[in-house]
């Protein structure tokens, strides 16, 4: 098969996500815009499902979209039903759909050079090598998380984890609960387990691993990975407008999948002094239990701040009877924002988060204190390091029966607006977003490995 694809002209590239997934979608389009701004075409793949209700914004109309079969074509991951059944089936559907894609693209003359896949589909990596195609395993995460992951796939950090702390290659000594979920509930999640560990089975296959995060970031531990794989830390992927102001006319992030109330939202916070907001939001996915929202929000009220907080459609019933009426003044309640631009209004004094990788990344280039409430997965970790690690935030920590109460929001809360504590991580805050922004500027690390990457795809 290989023979019959050859005959390369451009520098194409195809760029698989995971579908759905906007904290994969998102960093991934953003990656092909960079490839795309150094002379590289690029194909993002979404689902036949998907694809009726994603929409890309792509101002340059440089990137085109293609779709492939997960074999939910009418409901997407609602159809599977369960991870399982989704996971097992996209494998064997993803892996024909997308090698006919490849044959199409190489037939309607627009061969590739390159895949770049997320790392939870890595079956993607077989077909590629099935036409010859030089490969990128591109990782969301962190790669702290992600060489937590590596250990526990190698059997080298052993399951269930009996010490009270962890020490790792590269990372600082991590209590049990500052681990991926994963690790700490482990047994309860099957599938993801094992997708997780998937992540890793033909890993050093590939050409190239490609990491959300920057040199300077996580330093120790980019170094120790870059002695095991072709590593390219190239992030952070943020939209190049929000990192440099010359850029300021096109504020679109990129991939929707819920609708923003950006007018609403900026209305508000134009008439709001400058630095006096607390943004919410604990990101696409999370669900809090009702007990959980009703300590946000009266915490929130208690703290005296002026507040933005995303609640989704379907975590809004959750929120206490009457509280809107209550706040009415200090706040504001949206289904959805631009993300982006509310962190880089000035009237932001702080961001309550869940410690996802993308928010985190985000607040940190646009220079905003955190405060973290990590919910599940790889947050608990990132939350460690926005604390104890960068010094851009702090955590607000759960009682034994896992609620976080409205007393320690609060005090979290009032500590990082006005508090000692609070004046160090906006002193942290502006470091790290310089450093940020050093690492993508041109000749920049991450702008450097990029650099390479292309030198690449280009004599492929
Ligand atoms: N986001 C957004 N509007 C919102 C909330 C979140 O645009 O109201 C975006 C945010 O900018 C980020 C993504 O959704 O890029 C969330 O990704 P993250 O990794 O932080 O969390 P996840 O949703 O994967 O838990």
């Amino acid at each position: 098969m290989e023979e019959e694809y050859k005959s390369k002209k451009d520098a194409h590239v195809l760029i698989l996500p995971f579908p759905g997934l906007l904290g994969h979608m998102n960093p991934m389009l953003q990656l092909a815009r960079r490839l795309v701004s150094k002379g590289i075409k690029a194909t993002l793949v979404t689902t036949i499902f998907l694809s009726k209700s994603v929409t890309l914004s792509d101002p340059t109309g440089s990137i085109c979209l293609e779709t492939i079969s997960d074999g939910f074509d009418q409901g997407g991951f609602a159809q599977a039903g369960s991870d399982e059944i989704y996971l097992s089936t996209f494998t064997s559907v993803g892996s024909q759909s997308l090698a006919n894609l490849i044959k199409k693209l190489g037939e309607t003359g627009q061969p590739l050079v390159a895949i770049i896949y997320d790392a939870f589909l890595p079956w993607a990596l077989d077909v590629a090598k099935q036409f010859g195609l030089l490969t990128a395993v591109f990782f969301t995460q962190s790669c702290a998380v992600n060489s937590i992951y590596y250990h526990m796939s190698k059997g080298l950090l052993k399951l269930p984890i009996e010490e009270p702390n962890v020490s790792l290659p590269g990372l600082p000594v991590l209590k049990v609960s500052e681990l991926p979920s994963l690790l700490y509930h482990y047994g309860s999640f099957p599938a993801l387990f094992d997708m997780v560990v998937a992540q890793f089975s033909n890993i050093d296959e590939a050409d190239w691993v490609l990491v959300n995060s920057f040199h300077h970031l996580e330093k120790e531990v980019i170094d120790w990975m870059s002695g095991i794989w072709k590593l390219g830390a190239i992030g952070p992927t943020i939209p190049s407008m929000f990192l440099d102001k010359r850029l300021e006319n096109n504020k679109d992030y990129g991939i929707g999948l819920f609708k923003p109330d950006t007018r609403t939202c900026m209305n508000w916070l134009n008439s709001k002094p400058n630095g006096s907001v607390v943004y919410v939001s604990f990101g696409s996915l999370a669900v809090l239990g009702a007990e959980q929202m009703a300590e946000i929000a009266w915490g929130l009220k208690a703290s005296n701040c002026y507040f933005l907080w995303v609640v989704r459609e379907s975590e809004e019933p959750k929120l206490p009877e009457n509280f809107k009426e209550e706040i009415r003044e200090k706040c504001l309640i949206v289904g959805w924002c631009n993300q982006l631009e509310v962190l880089e209004h000035a009237s932001l004094g702080c961001f309550f988060t869940h410690c996802g990788h993308n928010s985190v990344i985000e607040a940190m280039c646009l220079g905003v204190p955190m405060l973290g409430m990590p919910q599940v997965h790889d947050q608990a970790t990132n939350a460690k390091y926005v604390e104890d690690v960068w010094g851009i935030g702090i955590r607000a920590l759960a009682d034994e029966k896992g609620i976080v109460g409205r007393e320690i929001i609060k005090e979290c809360i009032n500590e990082v607006m006005e508090g000692e504590k609070g004046k160090e991580i906006k002193k942290n805050a502006i470091k790290w977003k310089n450093l940020a922004r050093e690492a993508v500027d041109q000749g920049g690390s991450s702008d450097q490995k990029i650099d390479d990457f292309v030198a690449q795809l280009l004599c492929a």
